[in-house]
């Protein structure tokens, strides 16, 4: 038993020292998340932007949904070397999806609710700004709850036949009230019922910027400031705020900009 935990604890350590990577990639899809381990690296900026580099040399960034490319990430390492590195962005096809029978007031909300709205969402966008230097990203990510994905990341949202930007998250479609598990460790941000668009609303941050949201819930179990792990449950599925019926949004950023959770290291293909 013992023998079988340790090989389980090495596999575990390989696949994340595999996310962590090498050198960097030549080429990221749109939406997805590279996670580099660059050892003597003291300083890298990418698109002229400082980023966190950890002692041990990481660094995490990810590229936008419409992001064109190439990303321009400018290394300098501890002993005086400088590089740059172009990578490249692997453009997407974007679907189109249709959701109909939407709350019409979630679609287009009554002005007099324009300020609350703007509030709520200033409030999440200061959480995702958090830049903290807990790796706990590294071990990879696992899908908060299973079921099938009835909304993909990046397409293009057409609400009761009116367009409105592109989803920045995946729907997961599970019964109301299953158990949302963290994906990875993280400590929680923002955690909150009752938001006008998103309804129960938590976030949980991962570190260097990286943070997941998950929205529509019907139960929050975790406050804000609490430290979870893997697995642990974040609250209960449901369709508070725009939805048409009970599913997970999971929401993964890179502090603004948003990434597919399913290019994700660790996530099984569904
Ligand atoms: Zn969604």
């Amino acid at each position: 038993m013992r023998r079988w935990c340790l090989a389980m604890l090495a596999l575990m350590c390989a696949s994340a020292a595999q996310a962590a990577g090498g050198a960097l990639p030549a080429s990221v899809s749109q939406g997805g998340l590279i996670v580099g381990k660059l050892p003597g690296l003291a300083h890298a900026t990418v698109g002229g932007k400082p980023v966190r580099v950890g002692a041990d040399g990481i660094l995490v960034f990810g590229a936008g949904r419409d992001d064109q490319g190439p990303l321009l990430v400018n290394l300098a390492y501890r002993d005086g070397r400088r590089e740059t590195v172009r990578i490249a962005v692997a453009p997407r096809d974007w679907p189109t999806e249709r959701v109909n029978g939407v709350p019409p007031k979630t679609v287009n909300p009554p002005p007099d609710l324009a300020a609350r709205i703007r509030r709520e969402q200033a409030e999440v966008a200061a959480a995702r700004n958090r830049d903290d230097d807990r790796e706990d990203f590294l071990a990879g990510f696992a899908w908060p709850v299973h079921g099938r994905i009835s909304g993909r990341f990046g397409s293009q949202r057409i609400y009761n036949g009116d367009p409105k930007a592109p989803h920045p998250g995946m729907d997961i479609a599970v019964p109301q009230g299953t158990p949302v598990q963290a994906p990875a460790d993280g400590i929680v941000t923002f955690a909150r019922p009752g938001l006008y668009l998103t309804g129960g609303t938590v976030l949980l941050d991962h570190g260097y910027g990286l943070s997941s949201s998950f929205l529509h819930l019907s139960r929050l179990d975790v406050k804000a400031g609490q430290r979870v792990h893997r697995g642990e449950v974040l609250g209960a599925a449901g369709m508070t705020g725009r939805a048409t019926g009970p599913h997970v949004h999971w929401g993964i950023n890179w502090f603004g900009v948003r990434l597919d959770p399913l290019l994700l290291p660790g996530i099984a293909k569904p």
